[in-house]
């Protein structure tokens, strides 16, 4: 992620198609509402009452009170909720506010998120990296031809010559592919399949896989993980990453020459710890879900997670940074320790082995409190992810208290996250102080942790609170903007995203995540915004703005997950 380049008059706005008739004071979920769930929408202009009309004729469906005015310190809106629970019938709506105006349309349907899980699950074929991608029909234009198709090793990584370079997702904004990133984004995706799987499995994502007797999440999780295992070296250790010395210009995949170089820690064992065990965990999901489908890629990715988790035991915390000359992500972690415990968390998920569960129950009380303050996974810190992969495979309890600890202080947390969104005027679950870079993934990432919890001990307000964290991703924002491109009436046009940024098509590539408000300023577009805005509103659809419009596998993974908690 972070691709720092400052961009000048190449990015001019791109006209809106859509009809400038919705007020961007009424802020609704632009893909819509389930039926059966509760349906809010919230202005920020005062107003006394709404309605609920057809977008096809007008007709008004349903007259209500707003609710009284709540002020809201993160936006410095003063906010009235539009509640239209009590609604049930299916079609495409708008709400009408006296006074105000009118809103995006919407849609209320039983699985209203099925469209915007399948276009973000194509946001990572849109990332697809060596390979010729191609949106189809359906996207005409949304094309290009196969990208760094040349691969060598970098000094760095205590190798040399060229290398095959298939495979593996373009990371975010930039071309590079990192594995430790790699880790969180595929590991997510293979959870979504394990817990939400029958509800995936027909889920056709128009991928060239598609039809090969494999569900579609998994063929393209494999694609990234191919790459993964290709990363792992003869003595079971991963190189870190594989870039460009530096980040290219904003151009085409295809048209980037700079050579893809795998990269190393520049002096031996050049492979570092955190992105091993990242493969380990990950090889070992594999293991288990590939299995029914491809054995022998099954048993190949068991056999790497061995390899790779030996390879830790010897090198317990070989860290990352930059080698000389090479200016592309870090993703540099300073302690590898929750890499390695997630590692033996899904390894002894996969196998039962006593050698892994002992490491488990060695070290699971030194991330337990990790648990209290959700959400409690990023890319650097998986320990909650090893956590949790122990309770889901321990459904009936287990000698330690392990499952017993790590169920009650989810649930517990949870239960306050509950309680946190429902008095947030705008019933998301974010606090001040999660306006940070990514602040979109923090969003998702409290809707992961209700999911987590709702399968621990399920209540109907832990899906209805992830699901009010996807309404704030959707459009239920301050600015009554989608977050996702393609989604919805209004969505974000200007990606920090090169593929989107270099060609002349008339918006982004679909189904991508912008990174959302960044109360820290990490750019000079943010930097330049007025100094005293509150942290909701520090937010540029801009593609310079990589410190707040970037998209990154790992916030998209944890949309997908988060989107596949809520289909039926
Ligand atoms: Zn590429």
């Amino acid at each position: 992620m972070a691709a720092v380049l400052l961009m000048t008059a190449l990015f001019l706005p791109l006209a809106h198609s859509a009809e400038p008739a919705a007020s961007l004071s009424i802020k609704v979920d632009q893909a819509g509402y389930p039926l059966d769930g509760p349906k809010v929408a919230f202005v920020s202009e005062h107003a006394e009452s709404f309605e609920v009309r057809n977008s096809h004729d007008g007709t008004v469906v349903f007259i209500r009170k707003l609710d009284p005015p709540k002020a809201d310190a993160d936006t410095g809106d003063e906010v009235q909720a539009a509640d239209f629970s009590s609604f049930h019938e299916a079609g495409e709506f708008y709400l009408n506010v006296p006074g105000v105006g009118r809103s995006w349309d919407f849609s209320l349907a039983s699985n209203v998120y099925e469209r915007t899980y399948y276009l973000a699950m194509r946001g990572f074929y849109v990332q697809r990296c060596g390979t010729a991608v191609d949106m189809g029909p359906e996207f005409p234009g949304y094309s290009h031809p196969a990208c760094h198709l040349h691969g060598e090793f970098h000094p760095s990584s205590g190798t040399k010559g060229p290398r095959d370079n298939i495979g593996g997702w373009h990371d975010a904004g930039d071309y590079g592919r990192y594995v430790v990133n790699s880790g969180i984004s595929t590991g997510m995706l293979l959870w979504a399949w394990e817990i939400y799987g029958s509800k995936l499995k027909n889920v056709s994502l128009k991928i060239p896989e598609s039809g090969n007797g494999t569900p579609d999440i998994l063929n393209e999780a494999r694609w990234n993980l191919q790459w993964m295992l290709k990363m792992q070296d003869d003595d079971g250790g991963v190189w870190h990453k594989q870039t460009s010395e530096h980040f290219s210009g904003f151009v085409a995949p295809q048209d980037d020459k700079l050579p893809s170089e795998v990269i190393g820690t520049g002096s031996a064992p050049f492979k570092s710890t955190c992105a091993t065990a990242d493969l380990a965990a990950v090889a070992a999901i594999a293991a288990r879900v590939y299995k029914p489908f491809d054995a022998a890629f099954a048993a190949q990715s068991l056999q790497a997670a061995r390899r790779a988790f030996a390879w830790t035991e010897a090198n317990p915390n070989v860290t990352f940074r930059n080698p000389p000359g090479v200016t592309t992500g870090g993703y540099g972690d300073s302690n590898c320790s929750d890499e390695r415990f997630w590692a033996a968390a899904e390894l002894s998920r996969t196998t039962g082995e006593a050698a892994y569960s002992n490491y488990f129950l060695a070290h699971y009380a030194e991330f337990l409190g990790g648990l209290d303050s959700p959400p409690a996974e990023s890319w650097g810190s998986v320990a909650s992810m090893g956590l949790w992969t122990y309770a889901l495979s321990h459904a009936h309890g287990d000698d330690s208290g392990a499952n017993a600890a790590i169920r009650q202080r989810t649930i517990a947390a949870a239960r306050v996250v509950v309680e946190r969104t429902r008095a947030n005027p705008y019933r998301n679950s974010m606090k001040t102080r999660d306006y940070i870079w990514g602040s979109n993934s923090v969003a998702a990432g409290y809707g992961i942790y209700l999911l987590i919890a709702n399968l621990f001990e399920p209540d109907a307000a832990f899906v209805d609170t992830a699901r009010d964290n996807l309404h704030y991703l959707l459009g239920r924002n301050t600015f009554s903007l989608s977050w996702v491109t393609q989604v919805g009436e209004h969505p974000f046009q200007h990606p920090h995203h090169r593929p989107s940024a270099s060609s002349n098509l008339p918006a982004p590539w679909p189904g991508l995540m912008s990174g959302g408000p960044n109360a820290g300023r990490g750019d000079a577009v943010l930097r330049d915004l007025p100094k005293n805005l509150p942290p909701a509103r520090v937010y540029a659809d801009q593609t310079p703005s990589y410190a707040s419009n970037e998209i990154a596998i790992n916030w998209q993974a944890s949309l997908v997950f988060l989107l596949a908690g809520q289909l039926q």
